[in-house]
């Protein structure tokens, strides 16, 4: 198959995997992302994800294929292990990115103290601690994460480097220049693929830097994705499936494939 697209960033829970029942993967998908691959495209798995939970989830899952890159936990970047490993740091990045983290959690620790005393205050949420501190939290309900995020975004306005990646009930703290968009950015800069021939796919808040169009050409998203992503998809002139999941990708696929 000859087409435009040369490198794949796709999301995977509520993406190409479905969380809502059988079949959890989309077959056609699959076959055409093999198909895509087998043509030269690159294809990687853009996750919240860290690289063990997205290792038992192609297990579990029993992938057919093998995704060429991933990008965890919404920021790291990693490449095909040469050395017995599985998955290897690509570069630098993640590096630099873990050190900008360290600096950020120490100059923010005021504002991030607050953000703690509201939510083990006024929520149920329960907050997610790292060696490095608090990482992130899980909510009871997506109105319990509006709370939350609405009292983030009042408290970092002191702290703009401050910032969250959402995803339904899980919020993960971060660097404001780190998300999925600037991941993708950093390995389609290392493998030399431009704007215009990158596809992405994503359903949630935490896919929205990879879908507005900044780091990618044929941003699109499922029929599942929510409201903000869908707006985000549309202007940036991406593609909105009518269907759900994997079958919404690969509805996406073949839109873009076939220009
Ligand atoms: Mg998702």
């Amino acid at each position: 198959m000859h087409s435009r697209i040369q490198l794949l960033s796709l999301d995977f829970d509520g993406t190409l995997v479905s969380r809502a029942g059988e079949p959890v993967l989309d077959a056609q998908c699959m076959e055409l992302i093999r198909e895509l691959q087998d043509a030269g495209a690159i294809w990687a798995i853009n996750t919240g994800r860290s690289v063990d939970l997205l290792e038992s989830g192609l297990a579990d899952f029993s992938f057919p294929i093998r995704p060429d890159f991933i990008l965890t936990e919404e920021r790291d970047v990693f490449r095909p292990g040469q050395n017995g490993d599985k998955w290897e740091a690509f570069g630098d990045w993640n590096e630099r990115c873990a050190r900008e983290h360290r600096e950020l959690f120490s100059s923010a620790s005021g504002v991030l103290a607050e953000v703690i005393d509201f939510v083990t205050q006024k929520t149920q949420a329960r907050v997610i601690y790292e060696p490095d501190g608090p990482a992130g939290l899980i909510a009871n309900s997506e109105e319990e994460m509006n709370l939350v995020t609405e009292f983030i975004e009042q408290a970092r306005a002191r702290h703009p480097k401050l910032d969250y990646q959402r995803n339904t009930v899980y919020l993960r703290f971060c660097h404001a220049d780190y998300h999925k968009g600037a991941a993708l950015a950093e390995l389609a800069r290392l493998i030399e693929v431009p704007r215009e021939n990158i596809f992405t796919a994503g359903d949630h808040h935490n896919d929205i830097s990879m879908l507005d169009g900044k780091f990618a050409a044929m941003p699109s998203c499922p029929a599942n994705a929510i409201g903000e992503v869908k707006t985000a998809v549309r202007a940036a002139g991406g593609y909105v499936a009518e269907k759900t999941h994997g079958a919404g990708v690969y509805e996406a696929l073949m839109h873009f494939a076939s220009r």
